[in-house]
C-alpha cells in the first residue's frame, strides 16, 4: 500500500512504496551475470533524516485523479494527481527527466481541472476511409469536401454534455472521443440528401452508420490541464513580509 507523506515545513513530498527498502543491484562489467553488487537502500529513512524534527502529515490521494499530457504508453512524462490532508487541497506533480531516473514529486497547493480547448471531426481519416470504401471513382473530391464542410458545421453547434464518450479509442488522456447523438446523426443525413443522390446517398448513409459508433466519424475533443494554484499559507505570507522588510533595511543601508 502506498503512502503519501508531506513535510509541512518544507512542502516536500515522499511517496512510500514497498520498493523503498529494496536493494539496488548493480552488475559488474565483463563478469558473468551472477556477480553483482548489492547496494542497500532506504529512501524513506533518508527522507526522515532530512526532515528530522519537522512536522509530517499523511496525504490522501484522490482516486482516479491522475492525468498526464502525453500518451499512456509514454514512460517519461509529467503527470498530476490530487491529494488532500482533509483541510487543504494539493496537486502533486510527478515527473522524471529520463527513464533511468526515479520518479520525483512536487507539491502545488491548489487544484486542477480539464479545460476543453477544441472539438473537431477527423477530416483526414474520414476522407481516406470514404475513398477506400466507396471508391475514388464513385465519389468526387468536391462531394467529399462538401460532406466534411457540412459535418464540421453541424459539430460547431454540438454540446459535449449530451454526447457519449468512447474511452477505448484514445491513446492520449487529453484527447477524448465522443459519439454523435441521434439528433446530430439525423441532421447530418438530412444534409447529405442535398449533396448525394440515389445510390450515392445510400452509400453515404451506410458509411455513416458503419462509422458513427467507433470509427472515423467520432468527434475528437482536446483538453488542457488547468492548474489553479492557491495563495500560500499565512505562515509563508508572514515569511515573505519579513524578507521584504529585511530587503528594505538592506536597501536603506546602501
Ligand atoms: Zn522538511
Amino acid at each position: 500500500m502506498n503512502q503519501l507523506i508531506r513535510c509541512v515545513n518544507c512542502d516536500e513530498i515522499f511517496l512510500k512504496t514497498p520498493y523503498d527498502q529494496w536493494p539496488e543491484y548493480r552488475f559488474i562489467k565483463d563478469r558473468p551475470a551472477e556477480s553483482f553488487w548489492t547496494i542497500a537502500k532506504d529512501d524513506f529513512r533518508d527522507f526522515l533524516k532530512i526532515h528530522r524534527s519537522h512536522k509530517l502529515e499523511d496525504l490522501k490521494i484522490l482516486e482516479d485523479s491522475i492525468i498526464s499530457e502525453k500518451d499512456y504508453a509514454e514512460p517519461v512524462k509529467v503527470s498530476y494527481f490530487k491529494a488532500t490532508n482533509g483541510r487543504e487541497k494539493f496537486v502533486i506533480k510527478r515527473f522524471r527527466e529520463n527513464i533511468d531516473e526515479p520518479l520525483r514529486y512536487k507539491l502545488i497547493p491548489g487544484d486542477f481541472s480539464l479545460k476543453l480547448i477544441n472539438i473537431e471531426i477527423q477530416s483526414q481519416e474520414i476522407e481516406k476511409q470514404l475513398k477506400r470504401e466507396i471508391g475514388d471513382d464513385a465519389i468526387s473530391q468536391k462531394k467529399i469536401d462538401l460532406f466534411l464542410k457540412v459535418y464540421r458545421r453541424i459539430i460547431e453547434a454540438v454540446d459535449l454534455k449530451n454526447l457519449e464518450r468512447v474511452p477505448e479509442e484514445s491513446h492520449n488522456p487529453l484527447e477524448i472521443y465522443f459519439k454523435m447523438d441521434d439528433i446530430t446523426l439525423s441532421y447530418l443525413l438530412r444534409n447529405c440528401r442535398n449533396i448525394f443522390k440515389n445510390k450515392e446517398f445510400s452509400d453515404i448513409e451506410d458509411f455513416v452508420y458503419r462509422h458513427k459508433d467507433d470509427g472515423v466519424l467520432l468527434l475528437k475533443a482536446t483538453y488542457k490541464i488547468k492548474i489553479t494554484e492557491i495563495a500560500k499559507s499565512k505562515k509563508r505570507a508572514t515569511l515573505a513580509q519579513t524578507s521584504l522588510v529585511v530587503d528594505k533595511k538592506i536597501a536603506g543601508k546602501k
